[in-house]
């Protein structure tokens, strides 16, 4: 019989907790504390920022903890790959332990090793190490220590492989705090050696689990110097190790996702059930979109119950008006998403007590949301009428015609520059709210030349203009979550719900 994804995480925590003598860390909420850097907390790592910084002090020196992450938007952003792989999330949890200048190398790589073979009996043979081959560039070395220690724990010579600068080091910014990371990659078949196959982006061989070593700190001048303490910040996805123990290769078919599956389909019983099919195969995108709602509405809900409000945070707003395209034009049903959201809290609700707490809440943004949207689409769906019979070619490109896509295409179609500039695309996407991907559908409706890349340049260098102090000081909060519920700070349960007026007010 299959391990359940509850019992997984279980021995993740007994096993750095009881046995290893770290403490646990409740999971932050989803929105970042103090830090204009991230629209969502994207790591386990997130909320631990001002030990690395050296502006906080650690109340314990060895922690663990499962935490909500989000990957949409920034640095780290998974949206374009959810529902068309198996294995990456908007909303994921990240299993982590972290040695705040206690243990460092050789015993971080060992409680790992020893975790995934013998508690978890990993067969050695499906598993891959990497490790930091060194910059001259950056002026840090080959990372040799972390090799040997691989080696001794008995991984073979073609099995540990050295990476560069972009899979293996990692920095919290431009300057700061940084070092080395060494990474555990599983291959799920494992028949033949596939080193050449790790970080490469296969469905079936991916990455596990990411192990930090802070041993630098960037100064301004650019110059690499050693830190004083030296720590580890590790993270690992619990639903790719879910999926691996219970023998899967996606994670949509464990029991993080199959209740989700099923009950979308206890929703719409006119649809065929979900099949697991990526790619080509999946002709009519059906189990795509079964993936993308399940993904996202673990994601809303998530969030949601953390209080993030979606009238000031535009990306979360982004992903609940794709539910509602996606239940109103493939599932054909209202509602959908609050039912969904039910079955998110019962599920993680007993982990995330702060889901159960908020339901109603959830609800009713939920609907409020949906009221907005369906105004919005009665209203665009005249002019999409109109634009789609001067461009047919909108009808070939997929497009989500959301109010936003239909504004920002109005204007561009109605004077067509010569290409869509950096410039051009940044506007798009500051003042319309237009992603990478609708810019790009733009583009290829009008046959406009568009490069992706010189967004993000700008985007990066949008971030550097308005980047502010980091983080405050003497920040402790989050340790006291040991004890305490979610702390209520001027971020969190921002919105209220008025009885009399029966609305959610802003
Ligand atoms: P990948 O290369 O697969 O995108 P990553 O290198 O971006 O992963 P890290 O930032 O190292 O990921 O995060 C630590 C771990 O969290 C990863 O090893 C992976 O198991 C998991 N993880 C990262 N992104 C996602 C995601 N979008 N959905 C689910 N799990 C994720
Ligand atoms: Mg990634
Ligand atoms: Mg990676
Ligand atoms: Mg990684």
């Amino acid at each position: 019989r299959d391990i359940s994804a509850k019992a997984i995480r279980q021995k993740f925590l007994e096993y750095f907790i009881n046995e290893n003598n770290h403490k646990f860390i409740k999971s932050s909420p989803v929105v970042p504390y103090c830090d204009p850097t991230v629209a969502f907390v994207n790591a386990g790592m997130n909320q631990f920022k001002g030990i690395f910084l050296g502006t906080q002090k650690p109340k314990y020196k060895r922690v663990s903890n499962s935490q909500k992450c989000v990957r949409v938007g920034g640095k780290h952003n998974d949206l374009r790959a959810v529902g068309s792989d198996g294995y990456h999330h908007t909303f994921f949890e990240m299993l982590g332990n972290w040695s705040f200048g206690d243990y460092f190398k050789a015993d971080a790589c060992k409680l790992a090793w020893d975790l995934l073979i013998d508690v978890y009996k990993l067969p050695k043979n499906k598993l891959y190490v990497t490790y930091f081959k060194g910059d001259s560039k950056l002026g840090v070395p080959e990372d040799l220590e972390t090799k040997e220690i691989w080696k001794q724990l008995g991984i073979s010579d073609d099995k540990i492989l050295p990476f560069g600068s972009t899979d293996n080091f990692w920095e919290m910014g431009l300057t700061g705090p940084c070092g080395p990371c060494t990474e555990i990659h599983y291959d799920h078949l494992g028949t033949t050696n596939r080193a050449e196959f790790v970080n490469k982006g296969l469905h079936d061989l991916t990455e596990i689990w990411n192990i930090v070593f802070i041993e630098y700190n960037r100064l301004n001048n650019g110059k690499i110097v050693t830190l004083p303490h030296l720590h580890v910040d590790t993270g690992m996805g619990f639903e790719r190790l879910t999926s691996i123990l219970q023998g899967k290769i996606s994670n949509y078919d464990t029991d993080n996702f199959s209740y989700l599956l099923k009950a979308i389909h206890k929703n719409c019983r006119n649809l065929p059930v979900y099949q697991g099919k990526f790619g080509e195969n999946d002709w009519n995108n059906l189990d795509k979109s079964y993936r993308t709602l399940a993904d996202h509405s673990r994601m809303v809900s998530v969030c949601l119950a953390d209080g993030i409000i979606p009238e000031e945070n535009q990306k979360l707003r982004r992903v609940l008006r794709k539910v509602f395209l996606l239940s109103e034009t493939v599932f054909k049903k209202e509602g959908l998403l609050r039912e969904l959201s039910n079955y998110v809290v019962e599920n993680l609700g007993p982990v995330y007590p702060e889901l159960e707490k908020n339901i109603s809440k959830v609800h009713q943004i939920i609907d409020y949301e949906e009221e907005i949207y369906k105004s919005l689409q009665l209203a665009a769906s005249k002019d999409w009428e109109i634009l789609t019979k001067e461009n047919p070619k909108l009808l070939e490109v997929d497009v989500i015609e959301t109010p936003s896509f239909i504004a920002a295409y109005k204007q561009i179609s109605s004077a067509p520059p010569a290409e869509i500039t950096s410039k051009l695309a940044f506007k798009l996407y500051d003042t319309f709210g237009i992603d990478e991907e609708g810019i790009a559908k733009i583009s290829s409706a009008l046959d406009l030349k568009f490069n992706p890349q010189e967004l993000t340049d700008e985007l990066e260098k949008a971030k550097l203009r308005t980047r502010e102090s980091i983080i405050c000081s003497n920040n402790n909060m989050y340790f006291d979550l040991v004890n305490e519920g979610i702390p209520k700070t001027k971020d969190n349960y921002k919105y209220s719900y008025s009885q009399n007026e029966g609305k959610y007010l802003f």
